[in-house]
């Protein structure tokens, strides 16, 4: 019999994470404070984040021990498998190898808690006794809850309000590892209440929940609070590198080096995990097409300039040097929701400008009709935002198959879609609809963020 799925012993979970900052072939442009414009020290971020984890944002050691007390509950779901997709490769009679790594398998169902246990530990070990953060279509939220329950820390979540109103199940997920919920925007910051009166219809966005957030965790007068991000961050896209380490591995055994690495990319965070262990290969000399993709309807890569732009809508957050949107930016309701952000990380950004990550962007319907595609070849049903990765993988796999190229294909299956299945549904009944390029809105969200300072490496966008 073939082997399907290669699978890890517990023993060769990996023990250090990947930091890609130790082999950048150009170095990160500083973050800078929103007030003063000038590059942010660890003081400024301390009020945000415990302080383990600002030295891990700015590190240059290439690789950093994970503690046991992380790898101990990394076990409760990994190393998670790698499969060969043999099903999809017959429907589509194709010379390509594909393989995919399942991040679905953790409890909250993505790959989200690779970090959100990591960051949970370190605030605990750091004398914090609260989180708070914010949450799209509730997948962060739901591994952040999960996180914090393991380490017994209170967790409050900030969910952006059409979400919470559409999306109940993920928020009943969080309440059940026992995380306090809110609709944002809410009354219960001054950021949501100055959305409120500007709009009181608001269906919310991550960066208005991300100001919330913000003002949540700074504002506390006890000194124990602190705020989460899920995506972005240097250190969360280095937590995520535990994905491509095992991957390594496995390939290995499986006796196979991919031609073309694959990942979504909302913030960049599970695309970064898979990719930045192979970014090293590439930057030593291996060939690999390692390619982002993103929806269309928010094309922060592949049309957005690289800027300087705050993180959050209500400009509490640092600047960053990433191709971005423009932080008021507000997408199409697409469903995958955890790709809806108007920024990218700035080691992602970083690549794209060194032609190391090939970003492109694909319309929702071809998405979903690539999920039905795989979930009837492999079975697995994906989360709307997995469901970018496999188009491509299918494109590729395709163009294999017409230029007869056994090529090796393999990409990050970031999460599953069972919560998701009212998109599903839209879908086969003909509800949902590709989405113009919002280029007006575009326009109209870049001219907010002219006047910020610019990056040694400023980029125009493409339009
Ligand atoms: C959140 C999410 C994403 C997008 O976030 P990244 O930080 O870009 O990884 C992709 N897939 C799933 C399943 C998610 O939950």
């Amino acid at each position: 019999m073939k082997t399907r799925k290669i699978l890890l012993p517990e023993k060769e979970l990996p023990r250090k994470w990947y930091n890609v900052q130790a082999d950048l072939p150009t170095p990160l442009e500083p973050v800078l404070h929103p007030g003063t414009g000038q590059p942010v020290g660890p003081d400024d971020l301390a009020p945000l984040f415990p302080m383990p984890l600002i030295a891990q944002e700015v590190s240059q050691e290439r690789f950093i021990d994970i503690p046991d007390e992380i790898l101990e509950k990394y076990l409760i779901w990994r190393p998670t498998p790698l499969y060969r997709a043999y099903g999809l490769e017959k429907a589509l009679d194709t010379p390509a190898k594909i393989y995919f790594k399942n991040e679905g398998v953790s409890p909250a169902g993505s790959h989200k808690p690779n970090t959100a246990i990591a960051q949970a530990y370190y605030n605990k070990i750091s004398g914090i006794k609260r989180i708070t953060t914010e949450t799209g279509a509730g997948q962060w939220g739901s591994a952040l809850a999960f996180s914090c329950a393991l380490f017994g820390l209170e967790c409050k979540v900030y969910m952006v309000k059409i979400s919470y109103n559409q999306k109940p199940y993920r928020r009943m997920m969080m309440e059940t590892w026992g995380a306090n919920c809110v609709a944002s925007p809410s009354t219960e910051t001054n950021a949501g209440k100055k959305i409120l009166s500007q709009n009181p219809d608001s269906p919310g966005s991550l960066g208005i929940a991300i100001s919330e957030a913000i003002e949540a965790a700074v504002s506390d007068k006890t000194g124990q609070t602190r705020y989460s991000l899920g995506s972005v961050l240097n250190h969360v896209l280095m937590h995520q590198t535990v994905i491509g380490l095992e991957c390594q591995k496995q390939m290995k055994i499986a006796g196979d080096y991919p031609d073309i690495v694959i990942g979504c990319a909302g913030g960049g965070s599970n695309f970064a995990g898979l990719a930045l262990p192979f970014v090293r290969d590439k930057i030593n000399g291996k060939k690999i097409d390692i390619i982002a993709v993103e929806p269309a309807s928010c094309p922060t890569m592949t049309k957005g300039p690289f800027a300087y732009d705050f993180g959050d809508s209500v400009q509490m957050a640092p600047l960053a040097p990433m191709h971005t949107l423009g932080h008021t930016f507000v997408p199409a309701p697409i469903h995958a929701g955890g790709l809806r952000y108007h920024g990218m990380a700035p080691i992602v950004s970083q690549l794209i400008l060194d032609g190391i990550v090939r970003p492109i962007s694909i319309q929702q319907l071809e998405t979903f009709k690539a999920g039905i595609t795989f979930a009837r070849a492999e079975g697995f049903i994906s989360a709307p935002e997995t469901n970018h990765a496999i188009a491509a993988a299918i494109r590729e796999a395709v163009k294999a198959k017409e230029e007869g190229k056994k090529k090796v294909i393999l990409f990050n299956w970031s999460g599953h879609g069972l919560v998701d299945m009212a998109a599903y549904e839209a879908y086969l009944s003909g509800k949902l609809k590709d989405h113009a390029l919002p280029e007006a809105e575009i326009q109209r969200a870049l001219k907010d963020i002219e006047p910020l300072p610019k990056p040694r490496q400023y980029r125009a966008g493409a339009f």
